[in-house]
C-alpha cells in the first residue's frame, strides 16, 4: 500500500456524465441572449428579440392574489401534487377546451411547463429509451430528454411542409418510447392541422408510443385553431399534455405549469415532485386559481397583443426579399428565412447584435432544420419591433 501524500490531495470526484452532457462544450445555444444582456448592462442600446419572455410584467390581478395569499398565511409547504382547488380548476379548463373528461387526478401541478416536460419524459421512458423530437425544436427539449437519461431521436421537419412532420420521416425513426410534439410551435409558429395530428396519433398507436404534447402556446393561434391530440379517439390513455400559465397569463416568473395524463401515471409522477421541487409555492398556486377562474380577460388581452405585433411584423416585411417570414400561425415568435445573408445563423445573429444592436436567435439554436433562419420574439412594443425587423432586412441587404 502506498502511503497517502497529503501535499497532493486526491482529485475531486468527477461530475456525472449525465450532468456534463447537458451543455456540450459549456454552450446552451443562448449565447446571443447572454451577449445582449452584457451589452445592455454596459449601457449599449439593444433591441432584444431573443427570448420568449413578456416585456410587460405579471398583471396586477395576479400579483394581488399572490400577495393576499402569502400575507394570509399560505407561505408554508403546499400540497406537492397541487392543491385540490387548483387541480380541479386546471381539469375544468382542459375539459372545457378539449371536451375530454378530465378529473383532478389527471393533473399534476409543476414548476412551469418545463418541469412538466421533464416529468413526462421521466414517466414515459426508462434509461436509454428513445424520445422522438421534431427539429426545429424548443431549445430545452434535447437536454430535458438527456436529463431523464433517455435518448434523443431527432427528425427534421421542412420549411416546405410548413415545419409540420410527415409520416415518411417519422417512419424512419428508430425504436422509441415517446414522440414529443409542440403545437403551436416554438420556434417556427407552426400550428398542426387535424390531418397532421391524426397522422401523428396513428403513428404513435402503430408504434405503441406515448405522445407528449407540449401545448403551452395553445391560446395563441393566429391562423386556424388549436387542437389537442388528447381529444382524438383513444388518446387520453397515451397522451401526456404540457400546459402552463407562463405565456398565456404573463406568469413566466411564477413557474406554474401542469402535466395532464392518465390518473395512474399522474399518481406515480407525484413521486418525482417529491424528489425534486416538493411542489409549487402555495401563494403561486392560489394566484393560478384566480388566473384560471377570473383571468380570461388577461389571456385574451395577452393574445391580442401578440396577434397585433405579429401582424405589424408581417406588414413591415411585405414584399421584402432579403428576409422572409415562414410559418408563424401561432405563438410569440416569427421565424425569418435569412439565408440570403449567406452566413451561418450564429454568425449572422452575433454580427447583427454587435453591429446593429438587434438580438435575434439563430435557427441553429433549435436544431438543424432552421439553419440560416432567425427567430424573432414578439416581445417589444410594435414600433420597436418594426424598427428591428426592418433593421435585420437592411443589415442583410448590406451584406450581399
Ligand atoms: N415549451 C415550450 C415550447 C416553450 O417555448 C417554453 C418556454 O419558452 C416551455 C415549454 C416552458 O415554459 P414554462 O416552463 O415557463 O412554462
Amino acid at each position: 500500500m502506498t502511503p497517502r501524500d497529503d501535499s497532493s490531495p486526491a482529485p475531486a470526484p468527477a461530475v456525472s456524465r449525465r450532468i456534463a452532457g447537458l451543455m456540450p462544450g459549456g454552450s446552451d445555444g443562448w449565447e446571443v441572449l447572454y451577449r445582449a444582456r452584457e451589452m445592455k448592462a454596459a449601457g449599449r442600446p439593444v433591441l432584444n428579440l431573443a427570448v420568449g419572455d413578456h416585456d410587460l410584467r405579471t398583471p396586477d390581478l395576479l400579483l394581488d392574489a399572490m400577495d393576499r395569499s402569502a400575507r394570509g398565511g399560505n407561505t408554508g409547504y403546499a400540497p406537492v401534487p397541487g392543491s385540490a382547488a387548483l387541480r380541479a380548476a386546471i381539469a375544468a379548463r382542459v375539459e372545457a377546451r378539449t371536451g375530454v373528461p378530465t378529473a383532478p387526478g389527471n393533473v399534476l401541478v409543476t414548476t412551469g411547463g418545463q418541469a412538466a416536460l421533464f416529468a413526462a419524459v421521466m414517466a414515459a421512458t426508462d434509461p436509454g429509451d428513445g424520445v422522438i423530437t421534431l427539429d426545429p425544436y424548443y431549445a430545452s427539449y434535447p437536454p430535458t430528454v438527456l436529463a431523464a437519461s433517455a435518448r434523443n431521436i431527432v427528425i427534421e421537419t421542412r420549411p416546405g411542409d410548413g415545419f409540420r412532420p410527415v409520416r415518411a420521416a417519422l417512419d424512419a425513426a428508430g425504436p422509441a418510447r415517446a414522440l414529443l410534439i409542440n403545437t403551436p410551435n416554438n420556434p417556427t409558429g407552426a400550428v398542426y392541422d387535424r390531418a397532421t395530428l391524426q397522422m401523428v396519433v396513428e403513428f404513435c398507436r402503430d408504434r405503441g408510443l406515448w405522445l407528449i404534447s407540449d401545448e403551452v402556446y395553445a391560446g395563441q393561434v393566429w391562423d386556424g385553431e388549436h387542437l389537442s391530440p388528447r381529444a382524438l379517439p383513444g388518446m387520453a390513455e397515451r397522451c401526456l399534455v404540457i400546459g402552463s400559465l407562463s405565456k398565456s397569463h404573463r406568469m413566466t416568473g411564477a413557474r406554474l405549469g401542469w402535466l395532464v395524463g392518465p390518473a395512474g401515471l399522474i399518481a406515480q409522477a407525484i413521486g418525482l415532485s417529491n424528489a425534486t421541487t416538493y411542489g409549487v409555492p402555495g401563494f403561486i398556486q392560489d394566484a393560478a386559481i384566480v388566473a384560471l377562474t377570473d383571468g380570461d380577460g388577461i389571456e385574451a388581452e395577452v393574445a391580442a397583443l401578440y396577434r397585433a405585433r405579429r401582424a405589424a411584423v408581417l406588414e413591415a416585411l411585405q414584399g421584402e426579399n432579403r428576409v422572409r417570414p415562414v410559418g408563424g400561425a401561432g405563438g410569440m415568435y416569427v421565424m425569418l428565412d435569412a439565408r440570403a445573408a449567406g452566413l451561418p445563423g450564429p454568425v449572422l445573429a452575433m454580427r447583427l447584435l454587435e453591429e446593429r444592436g438587434i438580438a435575434a436567435m439563430p435557427g441553429e439554436s433549435f436544431g438543424r432544420a432552421a439553419a440560416g433562419h432567425l427567430r424573432v420574439a414578439l416581445t417589444l412594443p410594435e414600433d420597436q419591433l418594426v424598427t428591428a425587423v426592418r433593421g435585420i432586412a437592411d443589415f442583410i441587404g448590406g451584406l450581399s
